[in-house]
């Protein structure tokens, strides 16, 4: 039997029709035969992190279930960013389309291609919000995600978010 991975991702995009450009690579994600789609939060307007001079974000978190490994699923990702025409230019700069694994129960990593947890998700709102809706109940070192939101840096950033389309 192969293994199988809880895995939950971030999605987000600031350039062109985002809402359907993350509706599209969450279809795309959910085509493939190796990875069951188990949850989508709601879509949130986000402020943009990092490099704030550019435009508002859209973000959501997906739960997938897969038989992939980690490296895999992270190539599925890439893939799908690149038929979304993902351009790589400037670090956080603008983008269609943002694929990042955030967690995989159970797997932990540390290398330039894939750090898991993801090394910033613990601060970024941005994160935290849409992951929290779908899952209140993960613990990430010994914490549940709506802790680290209480203790998130960016307050600021948190009352600038909105919802935007309610979970299904
Ligand atoms: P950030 O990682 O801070 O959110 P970013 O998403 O803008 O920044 P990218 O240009 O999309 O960064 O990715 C840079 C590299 O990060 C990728 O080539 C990828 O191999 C690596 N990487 C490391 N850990 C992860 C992860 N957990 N999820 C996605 N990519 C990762
Ligand atoms: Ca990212
Ligand atoms: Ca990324």
């Amino acid at each position: 039997m192969k293994n199988r991975y809880e895995c939950y991702i971030s999605i987000g995009s600031n350039m062109g029709d985002k809402e359907a450009t993350i509706r599209k690579a969450i279809k795309m994600l959910a085509a493939s035969d190796k990875i069951q789609l188990e949850s989508v939060s709601s879509f949130y307007e986000t402020p943009p992190w990092g490099k704030t001079d550019q435009p508002l974000f859209f973000n959501g978190a997906l739960r997938v279930s897969t038989e992939l490994e980690p490296m895999e699923l992270l190539r599925v990702c890439q893939d799908i960013e690149q038929q979304l025409g993902r351009d790589r230019h400037t670090h956080w700069g603008p983008r269609t389309i943002d694929l990042d694994l955030l967690y995989i129960d159970g797997v932990e990593m540390d290398t330039p291609e894939l750090t898991l947890p993801h090394k910033h998700m613990l601060d970024r709102a941005f994160v935290l919000v849409p992951l929290s809706e779908i899952a209140p109940g993960l613990r990430i070192k010994g914490k549940f995600i709506g802790e680290y939101l209480m203790r998130t840096r960016d307050k600021d950033d948190m009352l600038l978010i909105k919802r935007i389309r309610q979970r299904k």
